[in-house]
């Protein structure tokens, strides 16, 4: 394992040289759609089945925050897939948190697994996820398997840093 100071974030101007480039928003082809009160709505990206103005998109709109290191995890994934930086850099740790993030075109978010968590719940103040994120980038599919540490800043969980794996 090598460490990444910005885990789920390899596309850091400056960073770590990365497997797998940068993210790109997933359209609603890719993030397939749920079918809610006869209106087609885009599911979201991070997986949970639900659609993602209710899901991720609360999160990223300033509507709620995450109420755990998983929720925040998810909601950053999802932020990859939609390109939205402003919501990565402000739940980025600003002690980690990098200066842009440049999304690589050539790379398309296809699904995320939490594979298991540690403590980040409501009354924790610290938590670990580890999960894999899949991609393709070229025409191949690819895996960026992580282990994040999220810490909760006020009321807010932020990214802290990862170990790639
Ligand atoms: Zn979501």
């Amino acid at each position: 394992m090598r460490l990444s100071l910005y885990g789920f974030a390899p596309y850091v101007r400056g960073g770590a040289p990365t497997l797998h480039g940068t993210a790109e928003p997933q359209d609603g082809r890719t993030a397939g759609r749920l079918r809610l009160n006869g209106r087609v709505a885009k599911g979201c990206a991070c997986g949970s089945g639900t659609g993602y103005r209710g899901c991720c998109g609360r999160l990223h709109r300033g509507e709620a925050d995450a109420a755990t290191a998983e929720e925040l995890m998810r909601s950053r994934y999802s932020a990859f897939a939609e390109r939205d930086e402003a919501y990565l850099l402000r739940t980025w740790h600003p002690a980690t948190r990098p200066e842009r993030i440049d999304f690589d075109p050539g790379t398309r978010w296809t699904g995320l697994e939490i594979v298991r968590t540690e403590a980040g719940g409501p009354a924790d103040a610290r938590g670990v996820v580890e999960f894999r994120a899949r991609y393709t980038s070229g025409g191949e599919a690819g895996e960026q398997h992580e282990v994040s540490r999220f810490v909760r800043d006020g009321d807010a969980w932020v990214y802290v840093r990862g170990k790639v794996g």
